[in-house]
């Protein structure tokens, strides 16, 4: 069902807004203007915020920042990214980094908890989407996951039936 972009991630932002300040980490949105509803299956997408946003409010220190931004993308794809400046993750991991119960490192994975799948759950949803997630990072500056919807259903104003 069409969905409004800025009220969803106004909403994302809110359900984590007592951890955020928990933590003194800082949020920001931003939205570009003019972005129509979206058709999305609701509860997955948040699935995939959530489990993408709870990694950015988990690895990243105290102070730090957490932008949720989306934008058009010229090819009818919305782009929405998540930004943290956490610890970031060495690039010989980034490869694997969307496999499921792939971790970084044994010490960061036992102080941390988790079981390794939010980010493999979060590629599969997106798939179904016919969406595209990618994630890149910096080591001790931070990492940035984005991942890109259509606009619209697929073929929707021009589909034509044969029967
Ligand atoms: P789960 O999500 O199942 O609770 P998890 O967070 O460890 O566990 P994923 O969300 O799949 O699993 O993330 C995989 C690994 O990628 C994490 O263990 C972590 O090392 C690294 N990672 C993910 N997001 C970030 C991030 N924003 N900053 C730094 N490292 C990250
Ligand atoms: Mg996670």
């Amino acid at each position: 069902q069409p969905t409004d972009i800025m009220e969803m991630l106004e909403e994302v932002s809110d359900r984590f807004s007592f951890q955020m300040h928990q933590k003194d980490i800082q949020s920001v949105l931003s939205v570009e203007n003019g972005i129509p509803a979206v058709p999305l299956d609701r509860d997955q997408i948040d699935q995939v915020l959530d489990n993408v946003v709870s990694n950015a409010l988990k690895y990243t220190l105290e102070g730090g920042t957490i932008t949720i931004a989306a934008r058009r993308n010229n090819d009818h794809t919305l782009a929405i990214s998540v930004t943290d400046t956490g610890m970031g993750i060495p690039q010989r991991d980034l490869d694997r980094i969307f496999e499921r119960f792939y971790r970084v490192d044994k010490a960061r994975s036992r102080s941390m908890g988790g079981t390794g799948l939010g980010l493999s759950i979060a590629r599969e949803i997106v798939k179904a989407h016919d969406g595209h997630i990618s994630l890149e990072s910096e080591v001790d500056v931070g990492t940035t996951v984005t991942f890109t919807l259509p606009m619209r259903e697929e073929g929707g104003e021009h589909l034509e039936r044969a029967d």
